[in-house]
Order: structure tokens, then sequence, then C-alpha cells
């Protein structure tokens, strides 16, 4: 074996990708970028039943989404495919002779109705049924029956599995680099299935031969593959592999804090479960989030760099990550925090992305109901200008219209509450006297206006919030918004004048 790090992501395709699957990809992405190592995608398919269409693709549309591409897969063979275990079929049936061969496994004839009345039996005892070293020689295996018995029923080609032979009043010695060393009873442990009457390997055979084929030195993947770390470590003794090291990452909790992140619990708190759309649900890509946050915010769940910092580009995370600082405990999601992140990276942006993603939900709107000036929808000066005054005030791009739908359209309404508090009985004359100053300013740039209108307070001896609060209410339609000049600078002269005549007739 090289020394090469290489390290695989191996999902099944059973459906689309869970964020903590794209989390268990990143962190294997991490670590092999950070010991220029190679990051491989293998697809588990043994299981045909469970297979769904469409699945591989969106999962390798999800890793590309996220920055995070295979460097060897499916698509990119480079020696050690291929990458689909059902086109690798062929190739586990050997491997499961092998162990027959040498006596660490054995075949097993026992029918699926008598295994199962085994185990309601058990059941209604109050027990468990475990097929292991205690009963095995009872059940109807290579290990119960006569030599020439298993001739023939293997020559007139019964159906049968090939079961691990898991050793008695063993102690074995597991390691894991998040968890540390872990001692296991081999009692308690079961003789599991390794390949099926069907022809195909289980999960365990196929994942040990492939991993030690495809030269996997680590093994990165979600803690509920834990308890199969006691079988793979013994699947590579029997074998006499070396074993690649081993990290299980903790689970992501429901925001709660109890229990495992369900698609449910995104349905319920309405957030995304999966990075792209599948079927009814919306991704994070389609719900407005961007890639980096997306990636930052999944590096956190469960890593910390032992610092305060909480922003992290990739190429940062490729530095800093350190799986054996990966936490042992689960780690609770928190989906204003992915919203704190989306906000972070939507300062970021470039303004060109932020201008392309905006202008067509603007034109939608500006379709309905025309601008004020019918140029500003194709005017990508006035829109980017718009966007660098309010993006501050948002985390995602749909945002955007709700925060500057006054720069395009004038407004015909005035918040109710505002109207109450800041329309007193003097306003209206105070607005009527600003008219002439606004229409003989030459110059209305934000700084000139705000000098301006200033000094006039000033002069008139009146206070900011007479004038201030009521001229907001006209131009905007409420009190929120970036500084007032600014907006009045950008909707221009005329339309502002325009704006206070109207608040006039109105209110
Ligand atoms: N096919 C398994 C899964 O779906 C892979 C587990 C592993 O990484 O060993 O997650």
């Amino acid at each position: 074996m090289t020394n090469k790090v290489r390290v695989r992501f191996a999902p099944s395709p059973t459906g689309p990708l869970h964020i903590g699957g794209v989390r268990t990809a990143l962190y294997n992405y991490l670590f092999a970028k950070q010991n220029n190592g190679d990051f491989i995608l293998r697809i588990e398919d043994t299981d045909q039943n469970r297979f769904v269409e469409g699945a591989e693709k969106y999962i390798i549309d999800a890793l590309n989404w996220c920055g995070i591409p295979f460097d060897e897969g499916p698509g990119k063979e480079l020696g050690h495919g291929p990458y689909r275990q059902s086109e690798r079929k062929l190739l586990y049936k050997k491997y499961a002779d092998q162990l027959i061969t040498s006596g660490k496994a054995y075949y097993a004839f026992d029918s699926a109705e008598s295994l199962d009345s085994h185990r309601k039996d058990h059941e209604s005892r109050g027990k468990t049924f475990i097929y292991n070293w205690h009963n095995r020689l009872k059940l109807d295996n290579s290990l119960s029956l006569k030599p020439e018995e298993l001739q023939t029923r293997l020559a007139n080609e019964e159906n049968f599995v090939v079961r691990f032979y898991t050793p008695q009043d063993e102690v074995l010695h597991l390691t894991d680099v998040i968890r540390g060393d872990i001692r296991i009873d081999t009692n308690i442990l079961d003789d599991k299935v390794l390949f099926k009457s069907d022809g195909m390997p289980t999960y365990h055979l196929a994942n040990i031969v492939d991993d030690h084929l495809m030269e996997i030195s680590h093994v990165i993947r979600g803690e509920e593959w834990l308890p199969s770390l006691a079988l793979h470590t013994q699947l590579y003794d029997a074998f006499g592999w070396q074993a690649p090291k081993f990290a299980h990452l903790p689970l992501i909790m429901k925001p709660e804090g109890k229990g495992k992140l369900s698609k449910r619990d995104g349905e319920k708190g309405g957030f995304p479960i999966f990075p792209l759309s599948w079927g009814d649900s919306t991704g994070y890509k389609e719900a407005g989030y961007f890639p980096e946050a997306v990636v930052n915010f999944l590096a956190l769940l469960g890593w910390n760099p032992g610092t305060e910092q909480e922003i992290f580009k990739l190429d940062e995370l490729i530095k800093a990550f350190d799986l054996s600082r990966v936490h042992k405990s689960g780690a609770r999601f928190d989906p204003e925090k992915t919203k704190w992140y989306n906000h972070h990276y939507l300062q970021e942006q470039d303004d060109i992305v932020l201008l392309n993603s905006f202008k067509p939900i603007l034109a939608e709107k500006l379709n309905n109901e025309p601008a004020f000036d019918l140029n500003l929808g194709n005017n990508d000066n006035y829109i980017a200008s718009v966007i660098s005054l309010i993006k501050e005030r948002a985390s995602f791009v749909h945002e955007f219209w709700e925060l500057s739908q006054y720069f395009f359209q004038t407004p015909n309404t005035y918040n109710e509450k505002a109207v109450k508090k800041q329309w007193k009985d003097s306003t209206p004359s105070i607005l009527n006297k600003l008219i002439p100053l606004l229409e003989a300013s030459q110059d209305f740039s934000s700084p000139v206006v705000e000098e301006v209108v200033k000094n006039w307070i000033g002069q008139k001896g009146l206070s900011f919030g007479q004038v201030m609060a009521p001229l907001r209410l006209v131009i905007v339609g409420d009190l929120k918004g970036p500084h007032l000049f600014d907006i009045m600078a950008m909707v221009g002269q005329d339309e502002s004048i325009k704006r206070i005549r109207l608040a006039l007739s109105k209110l």
C-alpha cells in the first residue's frame, strides 16, 4: 500500500444527499486536500431494491455545486475503477470464497422463514435472536452439516449466504481517530452476512474489498457506521490486509438538540435538508444559499478550529481542518446560524453576481407594476447602486425586492403605525415648505441635499425628528431603509418632490 492519503465518499444512491452526507463528503475532501491526497467517489449500489433513479447524478451535482468535486469516481476513471459497486459485481465472490477456504466464513442455508421464526420465538421470550457462537451449530450451515451433505447441497445449487465466523471469547481492540480506543467483546457480535444468495456481496464485504483495492488510507464516515467497525477490522485481519485508519463523525442533531436531524425537521422549521432541490423539497441552492456559506456552516458542525474564528473559505478550511479535533458528541443544527453565514457571504459576493441574480426577480416585479422611470429596470448601474445600499440588510437575494421596492416604484401606501406616530398636525405645512427648497437645489447629490435640508431645519428652529421622520415616510412608505438622502439622490429630484406631493394629497 502506498502512503498516499486516499479517502472516499461512498454513498448509496437511494435518494438525495442529506446535508449530513454533504458534511461527510466535505470532511473527506478537506482531509484529502490538506494532505495532497485523493478524494474518491464510490457509488455503493449493491442493494438493487433501494436503487433510486437520478440519485447518483444528484450526488455528483451536489458535490460540484458545493465546490468539492471528487478526483476519482464515475466518469473520472483513474485506475481504481469501476467506481460503481454494481459494475464490480463479479469481483467480490472470490473474496468470499477466500474467507471460506481459510475458515473465516461459512455457508449458511437457513431460509428467511426459519430465521424469522427464530426471531419471533426469541421476541416472545423477551430475547433477541443473534446468529453466532452460541447457536450456530444448531442452525443450518456448513458448520453443522456433514461434509457430504454440504457438498450435495452446494452441488444442487441450494440458496446460501456466506456468514463471517466471529470468534468466541476474544476482546477486539479497535481504534478511531476521533473516539480513541474502543474494546469489544466478540461474544456480543453476530455472524454477519457477507455474501447474499442473489450473488451480490453485502455492504460489509464490498466496502472492505473496495477500500482495500482502491488503496483507501482513511475511512471518514458517519457515526451510524461505528457498529460496523468491529466486523470491518476483523475482515481486514481475516484477509491479512492492513486496515485504513477510521474516523466516525458525530451525528447532526435536531435544532432542539435531541435526536438526529431529519427531513421532517426541515419541513417543520422551514429550512432545507438537501443541498439541491429534490421532488418537493427545496434545496440550499434553490433557497438562495451560497455554496461558500453551506460549506462554511457544515465545516463547523462537528469541528472547531480551537479559536473564535467562524468564517472560513474553502482554502482556509483545507489548512485549518483537523480530523482529531472533530467532536465526539452530536452537533446541534442551528438554522439561524446558516442564515447568518449566508448574510456574511452575500456581503462578500461580487456585485455582478448579485446583479445577475436580482435582475430576473426585478424584471418580474416591474412587469406587474412598472417603475416610476421605465428605464430603471434595465439600468445596471442604478440596480447595482441600489443593491450596494440595501444588501447589508439582506441574507438572501430574494429579500432584495422587499428591501428596495421604493427605489423602483412610488409608494402608494404608508406604514399605518408610522403614520400615526410621525404624521403630526404640523407635518403638512413643514413638508409643503420643503418642496420649493428641494426644487431650488441645483445639485441633487446626497451630501448637498443633506446640507440644504439640515441647514433649513436649523434656520427654522425645527427638530430633526419633525422633518426627517415624515420625509422618510413619504419617500419610502415606511421608516426603514438606508440613509434617506442617499435614497432621495437615487430616485432623483423630480421623483422625490412628486412623492412628497403625493403623500400630502393622501395623508
Ligand atoms: N454506503 C455507505 C453509506 O451509504 C457507506 C458507509 C461507509 O462510508 O463505509 O453511507
